[in-house]
């Protein structure tokens, strides 16, 4: 067993990135270990993202989703102009394609009034086709202020910076096990084993299998829904200028499908949220056994498929069948025709879901003793990452040291 460690935190994701960077910031003299699967940081959620920085306008007030992505999507622009890391400003339209939806649209803008968002308005179709001419819709809501951003070149630059620090990053190692002694905890990896005084738990789309390893977070799982894009072909890439998204459904945490003008210009859609059947699924054809079971076997899994089951069949369709995928996209863009669009990225979604079968919408951090779980830390958690970082420090220093 190697000496032990003040603090270990597991997976070098953004939010992994960010909380050793917060924990460094305020006390350089601790003794910190990032422990990593893959052989480099941010593989998994943190680049296979739409890369956008989100303003809030979404999050329920009061919510951590409201406070986090407010506070951290400030200190992440900061931190790209100190460290010349590129973003774009951008606008985003979120658009109504019918009617019913205004009343929903209206409640997004009273939304993001609540949190200090200005600049918002309640456009007719006359004024969101001066914006986006392509676009199709009964009225919209634009928002001035975006910007999209490559994750990867952040969690890129704090993978450089950590160990400057004095962070040791250690890649190509998995934990398989983690327990308690005395009042330290024991850290079991595919290669070695280490005593830590604390854990901070930040291993995304396994970190209810982490939590599971000290008997913590029994009620609560990680369904992984696959986000799949395609790409408008280069020449309709003009199309779209900035962001346009639909009203989302308010039933569900995902946004919908949308329009992005990416950093490096490409015009994407999507994503989807289908069911993956492997956590880091990022094929259709992927299957992993343990991960199946692991749905099958879960109380809110089909507690869920019970409310949502048209939904989840629909999404399955949609993934398979381009047509219908285009179809969807054309109440936004009618321009759209299936020879448009190629097939893009893919990314899986962490996403909790409670033994009640509801998909839970806010973060959720548990502190287990001297063990920080960052349970569910889905969109927009990449905007947020800076201040999530923060709070756990904040956690670690009044409750943990
Ligand atoms: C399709 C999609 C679109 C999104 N769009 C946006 C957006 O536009 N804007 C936004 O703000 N957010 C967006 N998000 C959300 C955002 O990307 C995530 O919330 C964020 O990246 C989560 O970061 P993380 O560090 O928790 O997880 P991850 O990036 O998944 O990192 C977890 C790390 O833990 C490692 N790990 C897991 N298990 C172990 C183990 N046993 N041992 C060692 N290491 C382990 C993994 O290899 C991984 O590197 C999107 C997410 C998806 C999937």
């Amino acid at each position: 067993m190697s000496t032990e460690v003040d603090i270990t935190i597991v997976g070098a994701g953004i939010i992994g990135l960010t909380t050793a960077y917060a924990l460094l910031q305020r006390d350089p003299s601790l003794s910190l270990q990032i422990i990593e699967k893959e052989l480099g940081p941010g593989l998994h959620q943190s680049s296979r993202n739409s890369g956008v920085i989100h303003s809030g306008v979404y999050y329920k007030p009061g919510s951590l989703k409201a406070k986090n992505c407010r506070e951290g999507r400030q200190i992440l622009l900061d931190f790209c102009d100190e460290h010349k890391i590129p973003y774009k400003q951008s606008h985003k339209l979120i658009v109504a394609t019918k009617k019913e939806e205004l009343i929903r649209l209206e409640a997004l803008m009273q939304n993001g009034c609540a949190h200090g968002l200005s600049k918002l308005e309640i456009i007719s179709k006359e004024q969101m086709r001066e914006i986006e001419p392509h676009i199709a819709g009964v009225k919209a809501l634009y928002i001035p202020d975006c910007h999209v951003i490559r994750f990867a070149d952040v969690t890129n630059r704090l993978a450089e910076l950590l160990p400057k620090k004095g962070a040791e990053v250690r890649y190509g190692e998995k934990v398989l096990k983690l327990h308690r002694k005395n009042a330290t905890c024991v850290i079991e990896t595919t290669r070695s084993s280490y005593s830590t005084k604390a854990v901070i738990n930040c291993a995304g789309l396994y970190s209810d299998r982490i939590a599971a390893l000290t008997g913590e977070n029994k009620n609560l799982k990680i369904i992984p829904f696959r986000g799949e894009y395609f790409e408008v072909i280069p020449e309709k890439q003009h199309w779209i200028k900035g962001l346009v998204y639909p009203v989302p459904d308010p039933r569900f945490p995902f946004l919908g499908v949308h329009l992005t003008r990416m950093m490096n210009g490409k015009l994407e859609v999507g994503p989807n949220a289908v069911l993956a059947f492997a956590r880091e699924g990022y094929r259709r054809s992927q299957v992993d056994f343990r991960d199946c079971w692991d749905i099958l076997s879960y109380q809110g899994f089909w507690q869920m498929s019970k409310r949502y089951w048209d939904k989840g069949f629909y999404e399955m369709a949609r993934s398979t069948i381009k047509k219908l995928f285009v179809h969807d996209v054309q109440k936004l863009l009618p321009c759209v025709q299936e020879r448009h669009l190629v097939r893009g990225m893919t990314g899986v979604r962490a996403q909790v879901v409670s033994k009640d079968g509801k998909m839970v919408d806010d973060f959720v951090f548990k502190e287990d003793g001297r063990i920080l779980h960052v349970i569910n830390a889905p969109s927009p958690a990449a905007t947020a990452s800076f201040s999530i970082g923060n709070s756990l420090a904040d956690l670690y220093f009044a409750e943990m040291r």
